[in-house]
């Protein structure tokens, strides 16, 4: 069972909130977006399926992102489940996030321009009052392979986020946004020592090769989820050699970002927010490039990354 619950002016669309049953109650894997469509979504889809909101008693969220989570404040309102999500979720930064991004691309060369309008089109800045209510709920962590209640077992997935977690049950797995079925998920650098966020993706793909079926966040479930790890694996693969190819003569992260090839067009083209993608994955491609050797960074204004 699953409710779609809208993402107004988010080019997603919606998020698959997913219904399960557990000895308690029910339990749902997400909640969606703090905005007045979705509350209504949820509220309206737990209804037609008979489900009053004070039956909910888990609440599994995948990852700490504004389409996930952000409703959770008005479900603690509603209802007294209790709120589950990876615990190196917990330890993102979420009031500091904004600031440490921006002091990082602003020291790699990204345009005055870009991280001006970071500042009021990020995710994080734009839910602020939300984030700061969903931060003060009594979050419970989750570890990798606990077993839960509601016929579940966490699976810790870090790349999208670094506390990212699937769910696994009889029924099959719930992926969150680390495996989608038209869009590769989002693997961008993040304000964390150490996190390389490409080399942990890959191995979470990995690690999710497995016979079952996928409920995805976002877009219908993924019948064949080793063709589509495949498919995955295989475009960061072409994209670490695009790069690789592009580095045979240095280049700043911003030279980096509007060189790469994207699926939505030319980079010059995109809206800040995209850019702001753009520039994230090719951060997260250049670090990973830098811990197998492959490529090294010259300290110059801007660094800069060349080929070995
Ligand atoms: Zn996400």
């Amino acid at each position: 069972m699953s409710i779609k619950v809208p993402l107004p002016g988010m080019e997603l669309g919606h998020v698959n909130i997913y219904i399960l049953k557990c000895d308690d109650g029910y339990g749902l894997i997400d909640v969606g977006l703090a905005t007045y469509e979705a509350a209504l979504a949820l509220l309206r889809g737990l209804k037609s399926m008979g489900i009053k909101p004070g039956q909910i008693t888990k609440v599994y969220v995948t990852h700490f992102h504004v389409d996930h989570i952000t409703l959770a404040q008005l479900l603690s309102e509603v209802a007294s489940p209790e709120f589950h999500i990876g615990s190196e979720e917990l330890k993102t930064p979420f009031d500091e996030f904004v600031k440490l991004l921006l002091d990082e691309y602003k020291q790699l060369g990204v345009p005055t321009e870009i991280i001006e309008g970071f500042q009021k089109f990020h995710p994080v800045a734009r839910f602020r009052k939300a984030y700061e209510d969903v931060w003060r709920i009594q979050w419970r962590g989750v570890t990798d392979g606990e077993e839960l209640d509601c016929g579940i077992r966490a699976m810790w997935t870090p790349g999208h986020t670094p506390g990212h977690m699937v769910y696994l049950s009889q029924a099959g797995v719930y992926t969150g946004d680390h495996i989608l079925p038209k869009i590769t998920p989002n693997i961008s650098w993040i304000p964390r020592d150490g996190f390389n966020p490409l080399g942990e993706y890959l191995k979470s793909l990995r690690k999710t090769h497995m016979e079952t079926v996928a409920y995805p966040a976002h877009g219908d479930p993924i019948v064949d989820l080793p063709k589509r790890v495949e498919e995955l694996l295989e475009h960061h693969q072409r994209r670490l050699g695009e790069l690789l190819h592009l580095l045979s003569r240095p280049m700043s992260l911003y030279e980096v970002a509007k060189n790469l090839t994207w699926s939505l067009g030319k980079f010059e083209q995109f809206d800040i927010y995209n850019k702001l993608f753009a520039i994230g994955e090719a951060y997260s491609h250049i670090l990973y490039l830098e811990s197998t050797g492959q490529i090294r960074r010259i300290e110059s204004e801007p660094p800069r990354w060349v080929s070995l």
